[in-house]
């Protein structure tokens, strides 16, 4: 089947929910990805034939029923690395690069330091930070074993050494995971949204990403801030620093949390969309009686 016609199909068949550009960087990325054929090579050929069409039609059917092109293609791209993803796994957001791109200004390239990912999903937060601190001790939790597959094939194909642990964040506060060493680093990027924001959320994501990792109580939604600030208190080295992704909304409850829990220069950072979307804060070790 000629693309050009494959090309038609597509805008008929998406424009009434995609703008036009939308439609077109679906078709130019499946193309790539399915028959390695490029936007310039087709516009130099407008009659360029593919044999089997029926990889390209099966995406748009899926295109139609509104699921992301991320997980059609199995893959996406998240600070310059390439990460597989599935419905068992968020897609990772840009807001969260800059939460990656803010760890990594904390740190000296060079310094052998233990990381701790909590909520890793699809492993991108803990994989990028592994890839550009190579002295770097990278460790992982997540309550899902199904998004831990994930995640360490994501290490794989990207190349880094990170530890791995199945773990429920809401069940292990208060005790020190490991045995013998305490984080310099902890960052989480949890569950935040409140069921009361889900009419301002795009359908494609409610439909289709794991409401595990999105979604906390109406009545409690701090509650994985709370467990990973108590835990944090446990496992992070005096001065070390804690790093959050926050829900928007919540930046003051969010201050006064940290605050409440042994932690100083306290600093809340809003993300390009200007929301307040990142906290951190230094652990002060407590005199031990
Ligand atoms: N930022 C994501 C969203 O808007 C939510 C991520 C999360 O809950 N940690 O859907």
């Amino acid at each position: 089947m000629k693309l050009k016609d494959i090309q038609k199909i597509f805008h008929d068949k998406l424009e009434p929910f995609f703008q036009l550009e939308e439609v077109d960087s679906f078709f130019y990325i499946l193309i790539e990805t399915y028959y390695k054929v490029t936007r310039l090579q087709l516009a130099m050929d407008r009659d360029l034939e593919v044999e089997n069409e029926a990889l390209i039609l099966e995406a748009l059917m899926l295109l139609e029923q509104q699921i992301p092109i991320q997980y059609i293609l199995g893959e996406t791209e998240f600070y310059g690395l390439t990460f597989k993803v599935n419905d068992n796994t968020l897609i990772p957001r840009p807001e969260t690069e800059e939460l990656v791109s803010w760890v990594l200004k904390s740190v000296e390239e060079n310094k052998s330091i233990n990381i701790l990912d909590i909520g890793t999903g699809s492993g991108c937060i803990a994989i990028s930070i592994a890839k550009n601190l190579p002295n770097a001790k990278v460790f992982a939790l997540d309550v899902s074993g199904e998004a831990l597959k994930v995640a360490r094939e994501n290490a794989e194909l990207n190349q880094v050494a990170v530890t791995f642990i199945n773990q429920d964040i809401l069940s292990v506060e208060g005790e020190q995971l490991l045995e013998d060493a305490k984080f310099d680093i902890i960052v989480s990027n949890p569950p935040y949204v409140r069921h009361l924001e889900k009419k301002l959320m795009q359908t494609n994501v409610l439909e289709n990403e794991p409401h595990l990792a999105l979604f906390v109580d109406d009545e409690n939604p701090l509650e994985f801030y709370k467990a990973i600030t108590e835990f944090a208190s446990h496992n992070l080295k005096g001065n070390g620093l804690l790093f959050f992704e926050i829900n928007e909304y919540l930046g003051n409850e969010m201050i006064q949390l940290l605050k409440g829990n042994h932690f100083k220069d306290i600093h809340l950072k809003q993300d390009m969309f200007r929301k307040d979307r990142m906290i951190n804060g230094v652990f002060t070790e407590q005199e031990t009686l």
